[in-house]
């Protein structure tokens, strides 16, 4: 087993599905101790029992709860060395009916609770040898997506933090980068695939096809491109990718 990461702490927020999960693994397996944070302990604890390390569930929409689980976490694993900022939550609507209760719900979670989450984990960040502030984004960070503008809003939102926050502390030992996944095969594009369903009345196998198609491979990306691209962000190999918003997407789709 490689110790590339040497024992060091990572905590991934969303870790317990998708995206967070695979970044778990493998952040696992090359070395780091793992804390996977999230509101629900099932998906939680089905990480924790492959990849060990700990669980700690929290709201991340709430910072006394997020100072809460990131104690819980330091008291286990020690100071974050390695923050990944994954949580997330999508909808889609037409602008018109975009309710703002909807708007709020999705700033809270993917713009706010970043803020909140890297400013929780700071002082431990700076303290490290080799600090990692890494945000899951989306070419939703880069680009207008139509029938989604709260989510797009807050990923570029996001960019905007991550771009800051690398400039702000070019000259510390940490880097802040971002990751931009195009659609990844994870529960988040099911349930995208089931809303095309409900309000197009198309079959399950065009409304995955019409979603597949926004790659311009055709085809989903595997959480595991986005989850081994995040690893190798955390290598002290790495340090001098700093301020930088990774596609991957399977390919350009202008
Ligand atoms: P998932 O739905 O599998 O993962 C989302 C995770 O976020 C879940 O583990 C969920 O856990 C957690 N989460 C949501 N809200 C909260 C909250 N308030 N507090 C704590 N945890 C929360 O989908 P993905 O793995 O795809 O998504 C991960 C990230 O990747 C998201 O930020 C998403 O925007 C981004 N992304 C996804 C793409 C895709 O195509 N799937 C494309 C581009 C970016 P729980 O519900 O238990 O709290």
């Amino acid at each position: 087993m490689p110790d590339w990461l040497q024992s060091r702490h990572a905590l991934i927020t969303g870790g317990g599905t998708g995206i967070g999960a695979s970044a778990a693994t493998h952040l696992n397996a090359a070395g780091a101790k793992v804390t996977v944070l999230g509101r629900r302990a099932e998906p939680l604890e089905f990480v924790r029992n492959i990849v060990g390390g700990t669980a700690v569930q929290a709201d991340v929409t709430d910072r006394g709860d997020i100072d809460r689980a990131f104690d819980e976490a330091r008291a286990t694993n020690g100071p974050i060395e390695m923050l990944i900022v994954n949580a997330g939550i999508a909808d889609s609507a037409p602008f018109a009916k975009t309710t703002r209760e909807s708007w709020d719900r999705i700033i809270a979670t993917n713009l706010t609770a970043a803020f909140d989450c890297a400013q929780a984990a700071l002082p431990d960040l700076l303290a490290s040898e080799h600090g990692r502030l890494i945000f899951v984004a989306s070419v939703a960070s880069l680009r207008g997506v139509p029938y989604a503008a709260p989510y797009a809003a807050s990923k570029h939102g996001v960019l905007g933090l991550m771009r800051s926050l690398a400039v702000e502390f070019a000259r510390t030992s940490l880097t802040v980068n971002a990751v931009c996944p195009g659609y990844v095969d994870t529960q988040m594009t099911s349930d995208s695939i089931a809303r095309v369903m409900a309000k197009t009345g198309r079959s399950e196998e065009q409304s995955r096809a019409a979603i597949e198609g926004q790659n311009a491979s055709g085809r989903l990306v595997h959480p595991d491109t986005i989850g081994t691209m995040i690893m190798t962000l955390c290598l002290a190999q790495s340090q001098d990718v700093n301020g930088a918003a990774i596609t991957i997407d399977g390919g350009t789709s202008a």
